[in-house]
């Protein structure tokens, strides 16, 4: 008979982490540029307490266990107040992506069941326009104080956030229940058929935190200063609003001033030195600092996901700036994060070269998330970084099944990504594309990511896409879609000639098409499916 461990079993609770940050770390700085247009300075023992009033407010006003309590808000102090009010009291805290189209967030809104709806100010005329298509939403929340409540408003219960934060004492304790309780729901951008919830445990959300913080995840100091480009209402900003508080450290929130000259003057002021978000907002960033001849004084890494990261940008942050990338592959359905790019022991002594072709891949598993590649067939692959085929994962955040969807995802007990790649014998997994987005030229396959990697290396493109093209012959052919950079001159025959030797000919694209500007999806992506439509009648000159 088994022989039990003699540990105390206490269960994984959100609120740890912020009772954590507030006893060892409670004068530690929370920085806001708000919504409201000023700077905001809070700390950690300050979140704290405010969080445990609104967890008293919460219930005030009829929230009970399991309650999904909606948020439309950006980066802030008061987000992250009700990211842990609502999951510490047992509540679900729900993120909607503003940026989504008004009736996928309605939908998203009722498939939730949010009972109460927080709302930033500038986010308030969207949710006056919706509110009439919310019917199980019983409150509207303003995200700010009494100045700032309108007088007229269309909503029939609007209340005040900081009325119902001085309403309340404080005197609460936070309660400890089942670990496997739900903390926080997401949805996938869904660009393709209705978006679907990942429902997050308190278990899943402390275990990725940990896993996250280690050396070999985000690397945080309680001596950092942490800022999160990437939105809290996608993927619950990487995890890093917990994450910070199991590491003590300083956190700033943009607000929603994401361009190159806002983020370039926070990151200065606050003498920021950690931050992380997908690739398209970095390309203002380093547009702004080149063009401007600017250097950052504090910023040292970076944690680049959500979409591929182009090796140019990864040498641009390094060789210019001094910022280490770290590039990070990851979904919604795992909370997010699945490997990291880190080299091993065994990596120290190699060329710089070499090393930094290793970094450029998508990254080795963190412990907790297992994975591996199959055939279309199912069957597993070799990880010898030469097969390629639909990446699968497990692991102690990776979802089950989705919200309000009897189907389970899975596959064999595995959650397929829906992304192709190759594993090579090291463990260093690499993205070819999404299955979706990969381009079938007579039965070989062309990665997407490879090409346009490749152009976003010419010094005139500032942004590339690769998206398929009908072909006659053989079925689908690349079409390479750029934006140029201000002012730079670059024909369609210059482009091409530029993958000369940098991949097999018969992967060129067969064609160029210059846009002025490439659409992305709600979380900073490449909308290829709106790329695809908008190109499907694109004759090839190879046709
Ligand atoms: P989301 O659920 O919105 O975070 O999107 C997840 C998807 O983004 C993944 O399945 C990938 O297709 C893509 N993705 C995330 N990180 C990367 C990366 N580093 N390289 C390539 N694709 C990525």
């Amino acid at each position: 008979m088994s022989l039990m461990g003699q540990m105390m079993n206490m269960p994984l609770m959100i609120s740890s982490l912020l009772t954590h940050a507030a006893r060892h770390n409670g004068d530690v700085e929370i920085v806001s540029k708000r919504v409201e247009g000023d700077m905001h300075h809070t700390t950690w023992s300050e979140v704290e307490l405010r969080s445990r009033k609104l967890a008293q407010a919460l219930a005030r006003l009829g929230c009970q266990a399991g309650d999904r309590v909606g948020t439309l808000a950006w980066n802030g102090y008061r987000h992250l107040e009700i990211y842990y009010g609502s999951s510490g009291s047992e509540l679900v805290c729900h993120t909607v992506n503003p940026r989504l189209f008004p009736q996928q967030i309605a939908w998203i809104i009722n498939d939730a069941q949010d009972k109460v709806l927080f709302v930033d100010i500038n986010l308030l005329p969207l949710v006056e326009k919706l509110i009439t298509s919310l019917p199980k939403v019983e409150a509207v929340i303003l995200m700010a104080g009494r100045e700032h409540m309108p007088r007229e408003t269309s909503i029939p219960k609007l209340l005040c956030y900081e009325d119902l934060i001085e309403a309340e004492d404080g005197q609460y304790s936070w309660p400890s229940f089942d670990e496997n309780t739900a903390a926080c729901i997401c949805y996938t951008s869904g660009t393709t058929g209705n978006p679907k919830g990942a429902v997050y445990s308190h278990r899943s959300t402390v275990l990725h935190a940990f896993a996250a913080a280690i050396p070999e995840g985000m690397c945080l100091h309680a001596t950092d200063t942490v800022l999160p480009v990437v939105p809290m209402f996608h993927v619950n900003a990487w995890g890093i609003p917990y994450v910070a508080a199991l590491i003590g450290c300083k956190l700033v929130f943009p607000g929603h001033h994401l361009d190159g000259a806002s983020l370039f003057n926070l990151f200065e002021q606050e003498q920021v030195t950690i931050s992380a978000g997908v690739p398209t907002i970095w390309l203002g960033l380093l547009n702004h600092v080149k063009q401007n001849n600017l250097k950052f004084s504090s910023f040292r890494s970076t944690i680049i996901g959500g979409a591929a990261c182009p090796p140019t940008m990864i040498r641009a942050f390094e060789n210019d700036y001094n910022v280490e990338v770290i590039h990070a592959w990851g979904m919604t359905e795992l909370s997010p994060i699945g490997t990291l790019g880190r080299l091993k022991a065994k990596h120290k002594d190699l060329p710089l070269v070499q090393k930094q072709k290793i970094l450029e891949k998508q990254g080795k598993s963190v412990y907790g998330i297992d994975m591996r590649i199959v055939d279309a067939e199912g069957q597993v692959l070799p990880w010898d970084g030469k097969a390629s085929g639909d990446l699968e994962v497990r692991g102690h955040w990776v979802i089950s099944s989705y919200f309000n969807v009897d189907k389970s995802p899975l596959h064999d007990g595995w959650f397929p990504t829906g992304d192709v790649a190759t594993i090579d014998s090291d463990g260093y997994m690499q993205i070819t594309d999404r299955s979706k987005d990969v381009i079938k030229s007579g039965g070989e396959w062309i990665s997407s990511i490879d090409l346009e990697n490749v152009a976003m290396g010419h010094p005139a493109v500032h942004e590339a896409a690769v998206i398929a093209a009908h072909h006659p012959k053989w079925d689908e052919r690349p079409l390479l879609v750029v934006v140029k950079k201000p002012d730079a001159q670059v024909t369609r025959e210059e482009l091409l000639a530029f993958y000369d030797g940098k991949i097999p000919k018969w992967q060129v694209p067969d064609d160029v098409v210059f846009v002025t500007e490439i659409p992305h999806t709600a979380t900073g992506k490449i909308y290829k499916l709106g790329l695809r439509e908008q190109f499907k009648d694109h004759t090839l000159p190879t046709s």
